[in-house]
């Protein structure tokens, strides 16, 4: 089969890898149909991430079934899925408790489209992948959402998701401050959600052109300044950063009581907080990677009540035989098999 290799920084090519073997009794075979680029990927495409070279990219998708294992009850060939970039059996203790990320049948970060280092399951930008927990980590695409939007639910809108959905059912309205930079879709969603959500003030900063003029056109309030982040005002606060001077606003923004949730991932060893400013707060952190499987659920009511949102959050579809200038370009893309 055909597959999206990055070989290098900036370096992507199609090569010609085996077939994935017939599935094991709980796993099924899944020919991904949509694929769509997430800000990860941005990150590893140009080298500015510890995955190391050569390994197929691709972690956002929806497909289509092919094949099923012989205990594998809800899905059939034939339909089509949206499926979790991460892996998670679904009767672990974490899986149990909706902690899918934490999955503790598979090692640590077990994902598609991160190579190796993750586990090795293959890749989106894939004519197969295996899924190997199925009846756990497949969901039928719901009929009233398209494709492309569904892809993105396997990890972006989750992680935008749960920087603001289930504290805004806490706190209706809050305000919400979202920190943008390295993780600019997963910000601009979370700014879009956010005031889809009803929160009365959803201020960003870090947020580049031209997402930073559509979100303004939404609704939100540009903060062009990092220092202009008012501290210990924001109910509702999500660093998507990857810079430290960000975080430590975010988390300073935080009121008392808030919650403030880090989406970026700091591989790069101590990173200063403002323990004082969120002592004084009695601030929660929330840290760690979307349970993008146990979120899902929730996440697909809400876009099946918010249509329309595909057109806002995606930028660009390309044919698959274009994948390398989805992978390469700014912005969400994404790449649809025809
Ligand atoms: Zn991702
Ligand atoms: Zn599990």
């Amino acid at each position: 089969m055909q597959t999206l290799i990055v070989t290098a920084p900036g370096e992507l090519e199609w090569r010609e890898v085996p077939d994935p073997p017939s599935p094991a009794a709980a796993a099924a075979l899944v020919r991904p149909t949509v694929t769509a680029v997430c800000d990860f990927d941005h990150l590893i495409v140009a080298g500015n991430a510890p995955v190391p070279y050569p390994f197929a990219i691709g972690h956002e998708m929806v497909g289509e079934v092919v094949e099923t294992g012989s205990e594998v009850c809800t899905v059939s060939a034939g339909d089509d899925v949206i499926v979790p970039f991460q892996i998670s059996c679904g009767s672990c203790g974490p899986c149990t408790k909706g902690l899918t990320s934490c999955c503790a049948a598979v090692p640590w970060l077990s994902s598609y489209g991160l190579g190796d280092a993750s586990g090795g399951w293959g890749a989106a930008t894939s004519d197969l992948v295996t899924v190997p927990y199925a009846d756990a980590m497949l969901i039928k695409l719901p009929e009233s959402i398209p494709a492309p939007l569904a892809a993105v639910t396997s990890c972006n809108v989750t992680d935008a998701y749960r920087c603001v959905a289930p504290q805004l059912a806490s706190e209706p309205g809050a305000p919400v401050l979202v920190a943008a930079g390295g993780f600019q879709n997963i910000a601009f969603i979370a700014t879009v959600l956010a005031i889809t959500l009803g929160s009365e003030q959803v201020d960003v900063v870090g947020l580049r052109a031209p997402l930073a003029a559509k979100a303004q056109a939404l609704g939100a309030r540009i903060i062009n300044s990092v220092a202009d982040v008012e501290n210990a005002t924001y109910p509702i606060a999500a660093d998507c950063s990857l810079d430290p001077t960000m975080l430590a606003a975010a988390l300073s923004g935080t009121a008392p009581g808030g919650t403030c949730t880090i989406t970026s991932v700091y591989p790069a060893g101590l990173v200063p907080v403002p323990l004082l400013d969120l002592f004084a707060a009695c601030a929660t952190i929330n840290v760690g990677q979307p349970h993008v499987r146990g979120l899902l659920p929730d996440v697909l009511e809400l876009l099946e009540q918010r249509t329309g949102l595909a057109d806002v959050l995606i930028d660009q579809e390309h044919d698959w035989d274009h994948a390398i200038e989805a992978f390469t370009g700014a912005g969400k893309h994404v790449v649809v098999r025809t």
